[in-house]
């Protein structure tokens, strides 16, 4: 009776944040997109360093501050060669950090496309009383945890709301209502009781057994 299943959803997001900022060539408010290039400039001992981004629609560039005005001293030498060779790594962390990236820009364009790849972890998708899923979020992704498991699970968000509402989800470490509101994040796990649900078709949506 108390069957579980527990799956596990690994989120990554198909394109980086983009800030929408001012285009003075355009005139207008336009989404900017970064190529993954650095630019690194020393000024005496100082250094500066920005990620390039273009406009979506005219190629007009805005700098996003990395470093500003950094002493070379305060710079791990590393760190400091990755940002030269536009390390793919540190550039994909940069770009992807969209805290970060609203210091700058407040406005950033909304829902990024994200893939999201399940896998099984136990138990049994046949009728199981409870769902566990365990997030998984490499990268900081731009996306409401409430927005994912409705589409992910085929439920509206209202759905997902009353859910809440009958304790019937949980989000562990934390209050699943705020939880659902706010971006998802690694190490997430939501627990659901499907009582009230099409258990098997939810089952099969949250293993990735039904397209
Ligand atoms: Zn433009």
């Amino acid at each position: 009776m108390s069957e579980t299943l527990c799956v596990k959803w690994t989120i990554t997001a198909n394109e980086y944040p983009q800030p929408l900022l001012h285009c003075r060539r355009c005139c207008s408010i336009k989404p900017f997109r970064t190529g993954g290039k650095v630019r690194v400039n020393a000024n005496g001992k100082r250094i500066d360093a920005w990620l390039i981004y273009r406009c979506a629609t005219c190629e007009g560039t805005w700098n996003r501050p990395l470093l500003e005005r950094r002493p070379v001293g305060a710079i791990e030498p590393e760190f400091l060669s990755k940002l030269v060779a536009n390390d793919a790594e540190l550039v994909a962390q940069f770009a992807s950090d969209a805290e970060d990236l609203r210091r700058h820009a407040p406005q950033l364009k909304g829902a990024v496309g994200v893939s999201v790849m399940k896998s099984m972890l136990s138990g049994d998708m046949c009728r199981p009383a409870v769902l566990c899923i365990a997030l998984a979020v490499p990268q900081p992704v731009s996306l409401r945890l409430d927005r994912l498991l409705a589409e992910e699970l085929g439920l509206s968000r209202s759905r997902v709301d009353r859910l809440v509402q009958e304790g019937l989800l949980l989000v562990a470490g934390s209050n699943a209502a705020r939880a659902l509101r706010r971006s998802v994040c690694d190490g997430t796990q939501v627990k659901i009781g499907l009582s009230g649900l099409e258990s098997t078709e939810v089952a099969s949506r949250a293993s990735g057994h039904m397209a």
